[in-house]
């Protein structure tokens, strides 16, 4: 059995077939391609908590709450090697492809029960908004330990069926956050994916530089 065929590595990779064949060339909004992860965290305190807080006034980012508690921010801005259109990698089949693309399987596509409500049962997606109307429901102890939060069933019957809202300011200010493990060839694999994503750059040794002027149009310009 093949790699593709037991679903450990993409149809969307180098060793794919056709791709009227990927359940990809079906994913209109390609959301793995559109949401670039530059963070996890967890909300232990309430210095986690301002974290999130702060983080979510940034331009084209998002938080995703995954039913595990973890939280992601995501930067959401198309793939530069995305087609134009917004579907097909301009990779595919090549060996500059990111790995970590190469290997992901569409066959049972997390991002695509994930992402298409900005609620359910897998995530509920926050933006600024969203996170004012949790603030005043989550509680921290004397402490400022953790201490009590909304049901998931409250926070996806809030949020189900509404879009969220996404900071589009002009000149908004460039976001640095941490390179992460820099000692594998698969660190140096994800450190160039990102690198793949318009507006982030290295900025020192540690650090990526996530531009924040940028504009929309120049992202989607067949949506705009
Ligand atoms: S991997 Fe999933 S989210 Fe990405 S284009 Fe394919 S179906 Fe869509
Ligand atoms: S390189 Fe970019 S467009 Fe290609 S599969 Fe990866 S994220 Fe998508």
């Amino acid at each position: 059995m093949t790699d593709v065929a037991k679903g450990n590595i993409s149809d969307k990779g180098v060793i794919s077939k056709n791709w009227e064949d990927s359940p990809c060339s079906l994913c209109k909004a390609s959301w793995c391609c559109t949401h670039l992860p530059l963070l996890n965290m967890k909300v232990i305190n309430r210095q986690d908590w301002i974290k999130i807080m702060s983080l979510a006034d940034y331009n084209h980012v998002l938080w995703g709450l995954k039913d595990d508690g973890t939280w992601t921010l995501y930067l959401h801005r198309p793939c530069t090697n995305l087609k134009p259109g917004g579907q097909g990698c301009k990779l595919h089949g090549k060996a500059e492809q990111p790995w970590i693309c190469k290997r992901f399987s569409p066959h049972r596509c997390w991002y695509q029960r994930a992402f298409p409500q900005s609620a359910s049962l897998l995530m509920i997606q926050w933006d600024s908004l969203r996170l004012s109307w949790l603030e005043d429901r989550i509680t921290f102890s004397k402490e400022g330990q953790l201490e009590d939060v909304p049901s998931w069933k409250e926070m996806m019957n809030s949020w189900k069926g509404k879009k969220i809202l996404l900071n589009h300011k002009q000149n908004g200010p460039d976001l640095l956050l941490p390179i992460g493990p820099q000692k594998t060839e698969r660190d140096r694999d994800i450190i160039n994916y990102k690198l793949c994503f318009p507006g982030v750059a290295i900025h020192t040794e540690n650090n990526f530089i996530i531009n924040g002027d940028y504009r929309l149009s120049e992202f989607y310009p067949w949506q705009i």
